[in-house]
């Protein structure tokens, strides 16, 4: 009988949330144990084995240790999967990006810990700006029905099942009523679907913790919030939240 694979869970800077999600699988963690070894999920069992072949990684990359200790992992896995948004994108503590870290320590800190040397380097990152990922999981947390597709689909072989059309599709199937048209803000026209437009079907608006889709009209969508009297400015504010990477790329691209 061949052997299962292996799988081991990592954690980097994250909330955990993701991890949690999969440990909130209930019947369905058992059909997943029955096709690999778990051999080592530091939230769900205290055994830990470094012979693994597929890795599951949440959290973002902050610290140079990170991106070793990353390396090292990405070096001993078959297949590395970037777990959530925070892996996928470097999540709300991208936010930090924006300003030089002295800057924010005083801030959050004050003046003495503006200048501790443990934080000089901090710089948030998500897992594929450090090493190759095979296939990502978005979300904020992850939906735990798209993790069980992913993981089924990666151990036969398959391409992982991930939308690439905006949550605006799932949001009109629902019928729900386009938060543009009761005055509010909505990233939905250039965010990767998949959850079901879970927040606008529950009233609030698309915040894009699931990234944006390939290609996104970032005009249209520009145009669409010019429409309903949002200023530029605002419109980069309340696009930061989950998605500074897409801006920062963008910063840098212009200062070249
Ligand atoms: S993606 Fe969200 S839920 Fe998942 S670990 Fe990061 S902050 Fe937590
Ligand atoms: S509420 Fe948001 S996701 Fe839904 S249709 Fe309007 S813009 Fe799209
Ligand atoms: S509606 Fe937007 S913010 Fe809410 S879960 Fe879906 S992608 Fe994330």
């Amino acid at each position: 009988m061949n052997e299962k694979p292996k799988v081991a869970f990592f954690d980097f800077a994250s909330c955990e949330g993701c991890q949690l999600t999969i440990i909130n699988l209930e019947e369905a963690v058992i059909e997943v144990a029955k096709l690999v070894d778990i051999v080592s999920f530091r939230e769900a069992m205290k055994e830990h084995s470094d012979e693994y072949d597929i890795a599951i990684v949440e959290g973002s990359i902050m610290r140079p240790m990170d991106e070793e200790r990353l390396k090292k992992i990405r070096e001993k896995a078959k297949i590395l999967v970037a777990l959530g948004a925070c892996a996928c994108l470097g999540c709300v503590q991208r936010m930090l990006n924006q300003w030089p870290i002295k800057e924010s320590l005083k801030t959050v800190y004050g003046d003495e810990m503006k200048d501790n040397p443990y934080f000089a380097n901090f710089e948030t990152k998500a897992l594929d700006e450090v090493v190759h990922v095979d296939a990502y999981i978005p979300g904020c947390p992850i939906n735990k029905d798209e993790f069980v597709q992913v993981v089924l689909a990666l151990l036969q072989g398959k391409k992982p099942p991930i939308p690439d059309y905006s949550v605006c599709v799932e949001c009109k199937k629902k019928e729900n009523v386009c938060m543009f048209e009761i005055g509010k803000f909505c990233m939905g026209p250039v965010t990767r679907a998949g959850c079901g437009a879970a927040c606008p079907t529950l009233g609030s608006e698309c915040e894009a913790c699931r990234g944006f889709v390939s290609h996104p009209e970032e005009n249209a969508h520009t145009e669409v919030l010019k429409k309903y009297g949002l200023s530029p400015e605002g419109i980069l504010q309340r696009s930061t939240m989950f998605t500074y990477r897409y801006r920062e790329k963008k910063e840098v691209n212009s200062n070249e």
